[in-house]
């Protein structure tokens, strides 16, 4: 889908955007579904959605700019809903989401993503690494320097970091570097 030179990768309302979430009604109706927009690894300019607290909505949208500005590509940004909300799913697709009523992974307490306060990037080119030397998605390699990806010290990081996102990069245990959370 094209519309004015934009590929339009996500265009869902925001009831089809959370439809069928396990969110409870107080916790879906501090989301928002904002639309971004950004470079593609095709060098073209795409627009996507994410949803996101309320509270970090406009800083969402500043960061999408800044990256977009600076030519960090992304892969996509869909809700996770068209992956059934699986985040594995997700991931394996290198696509971009943020709320997913979900815990965090291999524990039983819930993600900062099940108040759409994390969101993730590109993370083939991201990926997980556990303490075991199992990455998530598998298969997939980290190369710093390289397009959409994000290491220390680049400007691409630096949109989140500087606004008091954390970076899962610089978590200790498990190294979650496309993972950005901030608690409001
Ligand atoms: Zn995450």
């Amino acid at each position: 889908m094209a519309d004015g030179g934009v590929i339009v990768d996500s265009a869902l309302d925001f009831a089809g955007a959370v439809a069928g979430t396990a969110a409870p009604p107080e916790v879906l109706a501090d989301l928002r579904l904002v639309t971004v927009r950004y470079h593609g690894f095709d060098n073209l300019l795409h627009e996507g959605q994410l949803v996101v607290h309320r509270a970090l909505a406009a800083e969402i949208r500043e960061i999408f700019s800044l990256l977009e500005n600076r030519g960090f590509p992304i892969a996509g940004a869909v809700p996770i809903v068209r992956y059934g909300w699986s985040d594995e799913a997700s991931m394996a697709a290198n696509n971009s989401s943020a709320f997913n009523y979900r815990l965090v992974a291999g524990t039983d307490r819930l993600s900062l993503h099940a108040q759409g306060r994390a969101v993730d990037i590109n993370p083939r080119r991201n990926p997980v690494l556990y303490p075991d030397g199992r990455v998530a998605p598998a298969g997939a390699v980290y190369r710093a320097g390289e397009p959409g990806v994000f290491a220390d010290g680049d400007a691409a990081l630096r949109a989140f970091v500087d606004r008091g996102w954390r970076w899962g990069g610089h978590f200790t245990h498990v190294l979650d570097r496309h993972h950005f959370e901030k608690e409001v």
